[in-house]
């Protein structure tokens, strides 16, 4: 029952289940695999429960009903919410109670969704592994000695553990769909400016984007729904309208439809046997529903990562730059000590230097290298540079074809731990997803089989700017005519 949105709004409609009931199932689901899963950061079964009691009470009234009512959501703990703690994962923000909700978070409580929690991630969204959370690391449902990928890794994991039907990620350079895709289920990054990012706590403001996780395409579709739309409290909301997501997916026929195989990209060093296996059985999928496969290059894909890790930083150190124990977030109560530097200063260094962890920090000090007199014209302007190169390609790429096919990540689940103290190799997690975020497109990662130890493998579709329709169709047929958004992890599995 908690695998799908829109079966639950069926139980509802047929009188067979109750909001309250259904909140409640969430509710002990999440109890029982929070201990080993712990995708959950925060969950008040009172103010959830009390949610669920209004959906109901509305029903009985014969109110009008909103499209997610009594539908369980859960929501990153990066958005913000005036009824529960908004951490971003981080000891910075650990108290943090915004007085305010979150513009996508408005929208689920206008739509009658039950929010039933924020989850975990990589603290303020940096990471591929969700073992940069102040609160413990999310473990993977499929094999809980895995990662289940980050930074959304909770809001993943969430949905793969079947305790809500529905989560909100957040895609900054992968975030929702390197997650999705190691924890078997379908993640999607609108277009920059589709989804109102109001209320959602800025790492990287030209590339961060909220969007939906769920197990199949037409709830994907259900939710974007639900949170696409202008917003004039956010700068960047696209004010156009939206395509209605749901419709025509269970027709969706891609006869006639040209998908470019990112073969070169796939075929590289590092990129796993059976994601590459995955990539090109999903092509032939494709190719049984009437699409047509053509081979196709983003040439400047070898820059992605490096662009990405020069843009995010910078602009994450300038964003980060706020909490400073004065203004925001932790502050440092022992100050003692240091009167070289005076009160005020040493109140800003120990208040950061105990409110963040790791990686956040790195991130702070190389985009402040990249963004300092006589650097910036090297790294982040030439940075800059390349992003238009990138973006150009994708554009070339989309005077051939309708959407571009390949992997999400280079491989399955990693161990816990195995690249924590290699930042290098955690980045290079990000290999195939930047380019979107860089180019601003649309993408979705569906599951694509499982490897021969049981772990889920995806693949990735992107398509042109405010195509998400686009992809929706295409991932539709293709959930169609394959079963992989159908597998279970079995609950006990090590
Ligand atoms: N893994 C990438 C990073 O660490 C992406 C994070 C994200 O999309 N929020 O920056």
């Amino acid at each position: 029952m908690l695998d799908s949105a829109l079966e639950i709004l069926r139980l509802q409609n047929d009188g067979e289940a109750t909001a309250v009931e259904i909140a409640s199932a969430a509710l002990d689901a999440i109890e029982a695999s929070q201990p080993t899963i712990n995708a959950f950061t925060h969950v008040d079964r009172e103010v959830a429960l009390a949610a669920a009691a209004v959906v109901d009470a509305k029903r009985a009234a014969g109110g009008k009903l909103g499209p997610l009512a009594g539908v369980p959501v859960a929501v990153k703990d990066v958005l913000c919410t005036h009824d529960m703690p908004t951490t971003c994962s981080s000891k910075m923000l650990k108290d943090f109670r915004p007085p305010y909700d979150a513009g996508v978070v408005e929208r689920l409580r206008n739509s009658d969704a039950v929010i039933i929690g924020k989850t975990n991630m990589d603290e303020f969204a940096m990471g591929a592994s969700t073992e940069n959370s102040a609160f413990g690391v999310t473990r993977n449902p499929w094999n809980t000695d895995r990662i289940p990928g980050g930074s959304s890794g909770g809001a993943a994991a969430c949905v793969a553990a079947g305790t809500v039907p529905l989560s909100l990620g957040t895609d900054t350079g992968g975030s929702i769909r390197q997650p999705a895709a190691m924890c078997g289920v379908t993640g999607l990054k609108p277009t920059y400016g589709r989804v109102s990012r109001y209320g959602l706590i800025a790492f990287a403001s030209s590339l961060d984007q909220v969007g939906p996780i769920a197990w199949s395409v037409p709830d994907v579709a259900l939710l974007l729904q639900t949170i696409a739309g202008f917003d004039r409290r956010d700068s960047t909301s696209l004010n156009l309208n939206i395509s209605r997501y749901s419709d025509g997916l269970e027709s969706a026929d891609l006869t006639g439809m040209r998908i470019g195989l990112l073969r070169e990209s796939m075929d590289r060093d590092g990129v796993d046997e059976s994601v590459r296996q995955a990539t090109l059985t999903a092509a032939d999928v494709f190719r049984s529903l009437g699409a047509e496969i053509v081979e196709i290059d983003l040439p400047h894909n070898d820059y992605w990562v490096p662009t990405y890790y020069v843009i995010a930083p910078s602009e994450a150190s300038s964003n980060l730059s706020r909490y400073d124990g004065a203004h925001y977030g932790h502050r440092a109560s022992d100050i003692s000590g240091d009167d070289e530097l005076g009160p005020l200063v040493t109140t800003y260094c120990r208040s950061r230097a105990e409110g963040f962890g790791d990686e956040v920090k790195r991130r702070i000090m190389v985009g402040t290298y990249a963004l300092s007199e006589g650097y910036a014209d090297q790294y982040y302007s030439q940075a800059l540079k390349v992003r238009r190169l990138i973006k150009g390609d994708y554009d070339t790429a989309f005077g051939q074809v309708d959407l571009l096919l390949g992997p999400v990540t280079p491989t399955p689940a990693f161990p816990l731990g195995e690249k924590v103290d290699d930042p290098i190799q955690m980045y290079l997690c990000d290999l195939f997803t930047v380019g979107a975020n860089l180019a601003g497109v649309p993408a979705i990662s569906l599951p694509a089989g499982l490897d021969a130890s049981g772990l889920p493998v995806a693949v990735q579709l992107q398509a042109p700017v405010l195509e998400e329709s686009r992809l929706l169709m295409a991932g539709a047929a293709f959930q169609t005519a394959t079963d992989h958004h159908q597998r279970r992890p079995s609950a006990t599995r090590h």
